[in-house]
């Protein structure tokens, strides 16, 4: 393909792009294909001679499209939103026409200070002090990663990547139940191992880690010769939105020197709105926090935002320093490839650059308000049901549900099926969670093109659906 063919296939896609999205309500939301079809579609050897483009972009239409599930659908209200808007999609096509590595400084100075700046802005935006410094991960997961090899190497004196973990004392670490798998997994990672991630119990309606348990679990591990090296806090958990009381988190870690991150990937996103901060009422003295604009807030994946109060640490962590990559610390010159695992970055930050200036805080605070109070507005109906009953209150736009019809014997299976088949009809999409080993449903709004008509519609399906299910 030559650059003036690439130019009409490049307006061809926005085309197609912008027909898309106005026409998505018209989709199933997930994908309505069985296992092996996309798969069984594709030729099984690759070709040998060059196709054509049209070729090509009608198999994309016949073969890929009918597999997709529509995370922009306006009604998508599975899991977390995954939000692509429209000027962080142009800021994708651009930095994909550049495709840069911005590893160092020097391999794009733009994409560096880009960073720089972006992080910053979100950084107030979400109500930060100023003694946070930001960069941006590919993952939450990462981020996490990222820090609890920082309170591994802090609670080793620094000696954990020379000298390996054998001979060491033994690390521990502590969260609650709630927390994202992400977390259990950069405990396996980080060589400190899943035995040694502590599970504090929670209580209270926003289901906190106890801290007087935390305080305790610490004392008894001291006690026992091991070594606590930190603590994972979440605000907004993955199923029902758990949030830790992160102020009363911190001062437990204070008095044991511990370090704190917070996971907020999901939540951080509201906390440009002011009247919802005192979710994580505390945050300003965490170690480190990690929230994903690529989920909420509207810059297309991957972009995720890991702020930390101290980047030496994490530097001194990550950075492999060999002679070609010394470029670091002349005149404020950063490497943003020393704050993380990967070595080769994109320019993820051109997009919130586009996302901020073309909504204004204000215009996405608006959106942000709007899902919380249609998710609100959608439980205080389902409520008001018979046999409908609110399992988990709302934390922001996410409650979970569960349909309890009088006569009914197992719930768990009728739940499940009520899931699957809302998921067959297409018109919507929900998924489902344990809560204290039920199952319930979840909902949330979040994705960028819903209106109050979609949620509203999300009622009409769910009860229609309910109410025509075998349900003795
Ligand atoms: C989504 C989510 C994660 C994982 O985010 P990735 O960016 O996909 O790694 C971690 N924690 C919470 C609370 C989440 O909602």
């Amino acid at each position: 393909m030559n650059w003036t063919d690439f130019a009409g296939w490049g307006r061809r896609v926005a085309d197609w792009a912008a027909d898309y999205h106005q026409t998505l309500r018209q989709r199933p939301v997930r994908a309505q294909v069985k296992p092996g079809e996309i798969l069984n579609a594709l030729p099984e050897a690759p070709p040998e001679l060059a196709e054509e483009m049209e070729k090509i972009f009608a198999d994309f239409e016949k073969i890929v499209l009918p597999g997709m599930t529509h995370w922009q659908h306006p009604r998508f209200f599975a899991y977390f939103p995954a939000n692509a808007s429209p000027p962080s999609m142009l800021a994708e096509y651009l930095v994909t026409a550049m495709a840069a590595q911005c590893m160092l400084w020097q391999t794009s100075p733009a994409a560096t200070e880009m960073e720089t700046r972006m992080m910053d802005w979100l950084r107030q935006a979400v109500g930060l002090p100023g003694s946070f410094t930001g960069v941006i991960q590919d993952s939450a997961s990462t981020a996490t990663l990222a820090a609890v090899l920082t309170m591994r190497e802090r609670a080793l004196s620094w000696d954990g990547n020379k000298a390996g973990l054998s001979g060491q004392p033994r690390l521990r670490v502590y969260s609650s139940n709630e927390v994202h798998t992400s977390i259990d997994r950069a405990i396996w990672i980080s060589g400190i191992g899943q035995d040694n991630l502590v599970r504090i119990p929670v209580n209270g309606p926003r289901r906190s880690m106890d801290p007087d348990a935390l305080r305790a679990a610490i004392e008894a591990d001291l006690a026992a010769g091991f070594r606590p090296a930190g603590i994972i806090a979440c605000t907004g958990g993955t199923g029902v939105g758990a949030s830790d009381d992160v102020g009363a988190v911190v001062t437990v870690a204070k008095d044991f020197g511990l370090y704190v991150h917070l996971d907020a990937a999901w939540a951080g996103a509201a906390m440009i709105v002011p009247e919802y901060r005192e979710l994580w009422e505390g945050v300003d003295g965490v170690d480190s926090m990690v929230f994903n604009p690529h989920k909420w807030l509207g810059a297309q994946f991957d972009c995720s935002a890991h702020f930390v109060r101290d980047p030496e640490d994490l530097v001194r962590t990550l950075a492999i320093r060999p002679e070609y990559l010394k470029t670091h610390g002349h005149d404020g010159i950063v490497n943003y490839s020393e704050w993380s695992v990967p070595l080769g970055r994109r320019f993820r930050a051109l997009k919130l650059w586009f996302l901020m200036r073309s909504y204004g805080l204000e215009g996405l605070r608006g959106r942000l308000r709007n899902h919380v109070d249609w998710s609100a507005a959608l439980a205080e109906r389902l409520r008001a049901e018979p046999d409908f009953e609110i399992t988990s209150e709302p934390v922001l736009s996410l409650f979970s549900f569960r349909f309890s019809p009088e006569g009914a014997r197992d719930l768990d299976t009728l739940n499940q099926r009520l899931v699957d088949t809302i998921n067959d009809d297409g018109r919507i999409y929900l998924t489902q969670t344990l809560l204290d080993g039920a199952k319930v449903v979840r909902f949330q709004v979040g994705q960028f093109d819903c209106t109050q008509e979609d949620v509203a519609f999300a009622f009409d399906v769910i009860t229609e659906i309910a109410r025509n299910m075998e349900t003795a």
